[in-house]
């Protein structure tokens, strides 16, 4: 892969909105990306494997717990901060975003949110340091975009419970140690148990040849009746609101790292534009070209301008599920479409792995659909300015 050149535009002038800390953490992010992401992505996608070694530098830069409280080793960040990393993060690589969003708002929100101390003091700082690396279980094979219907259930026999079930799609699942899961009791209520890695009956097979977020690892949870200590159980918070809550943090989050996705394919587009001669003169300076790259980055302006709202009201607690559906759905909606007009604009070298522009085109098919669909963050958007429910 060539040297890693880029350059983020901000057309509005949006670093005006953010503070001096918010620029620190996002240089910060940024130079570590060049340094330790940029060079060595592309084999690992083509390999078909995540960097293990990336881990530490994923925890210096804040990346596993950004809003976590510091007294839990979290980085003590307000949301526009967490935001800023996921960005700078996707910028590099989707897959490894989804390492990050994985372990900070799918495992370490809910253990802070829902669990006890104990569970606290126990699982976050281990999570922070990267020490432990978490994943988090709540689609089925049969149950996707409706986990409500989930069959993987606990029965409390006494002094533990019992799990039985499996989980697909598990983002982290192959390495994980801590493993948060999302099963039925014995009346059908949904609660989080933590899982741990050497539990007898539970295993996390691979998920192999996907042409998607190549760098992350996917898995299957497979639990053939494990007995989970009742201790492990998430306590003040149960139902599949508790689920929802994880997924609104790391929407959140994704809703940031597409723009990073999209950034990137747009800085590379535009420089090849004025370095490409074709019929005596850089393809920039043709009108066709010219009307993609003002596209995207009108596109890219509108979702940071977005994005930045959306932050401003996770700061004052107000932003609803609803406007990060938004959010996700538009954002990662329009990286999927500059990832594919950025590499049209490099024609054949568009294709290869000598630029990142094709890596960020697949990782998005899966960034699309994970953490709900287009299709379904549009029936939230549909359902909540209608009062009408499509899912029904
Ligand atoms: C690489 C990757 C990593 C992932 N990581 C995790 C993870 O870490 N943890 C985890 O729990 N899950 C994870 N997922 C799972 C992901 O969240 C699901 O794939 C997603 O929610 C969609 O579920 P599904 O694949 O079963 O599709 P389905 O739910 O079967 O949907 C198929 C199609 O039907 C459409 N559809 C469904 N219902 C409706 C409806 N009511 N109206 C209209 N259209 C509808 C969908 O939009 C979609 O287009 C991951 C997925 C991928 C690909």
């Amino acid at each position: 892969m060539r040297p890693d050149l880029f350059e983020a535009p901000d057309y509005y002038n949006l670093d005006e909105l953010l503070t001096d800390e918010h620029k620190l953490v996002r240089d910060a992010a940024r130079e570590w990306v060049k340094r330790e992401v940029s060079p060595i992505i592309e084999d690992y996608a083509q390999k078909a494997e995540f960097p293990m070694q990336i881990i530490n530098g994923l925890a210096e830069i804040g990346a596993f717990g950004p809003y976590i409280p510091m007294e839990y080793g979290g980085a003590g960040l307000d949301q526009i901060s967490y935001g800023l990393i996921m960005q700078e993060i996707e910028r590099g690589d989707s897959g490894v975003r989804s390492t990050a969003s994985v372990q900070s708002s799918l495992v370490m929100y809910p253990i802070w949110k829902y669990g006890n101390e104990e569970q606290r003091q126990k699982y976050l700082p281990k999570l922070a340091s990267g020490e432990w690396i978490g994943c988090f279980g709540l689609t089925e094979p049969d149950h996707g975009s409706n986990p409500g219907g989930m069959v993987t259930n606990f029965k409390d026999m006494g002094d533990h419970y019992l799990l039985n079930g499996a989980k697909m799609w598990i983002s982290n699942a192959p390495f994980a140690q801590v493993a948060v899961v999302w099963a039925k009791d014995e009346t059908g209520r949904i609660h989080g148990l933590i899982v741990e890695r050497g539990m007898e009956g539970f295993t996390t097979p691979e998920t192999h040849n996907k042409w998607s977020l190549r760098a992350s690892a996917t898995g299957e949870l497979i639990f053939d009746n494990v007995k989970v200590p009742k201790e492990n159980l998430l306590p003040n918070k149960s139902g599949l609101g508790a689920p929802l809550g994880c997924l609104d943090s790391a929407r959140y989050g994704i809703a940031w790292g597409a723009i990073g996705a999209a950034m990137d394919c747009y800085d590379t587009a535009l420089r090849y534009s004025k370095e490409r001669i074709q019929f005596g003169k850089p393809i920039g300076q043709f009108q066709l070209q010219q009307k993609k790259l003002a596209e995207m980055i009108t596109e890219i302006t509108k979702a940071q301008l977005l994005t930045w709202r959306l932050g401003v009201l996770r700061n004052d607690g107000k932003a609803t599920s609803a406007q990060i559906s938004m959010a996700k759905r538009n954002n990662v909606d329009m990286a999927i479409n500059i990832a594919r007009e950025a590499r049209q604009m490099l024609g054949g070298m568009g294709i290869t792995g000598e630029y990142s522009i094709m890596r960020h085109s697949m990782n998005l098919e899966s960034v699309i659909t994970y953490e709900g669909t287009h299709d379904i963050h549009l029936l939230i958007t549909g359902m909540d300015v209608t009062g009408l429910n499509a899912f029904k």
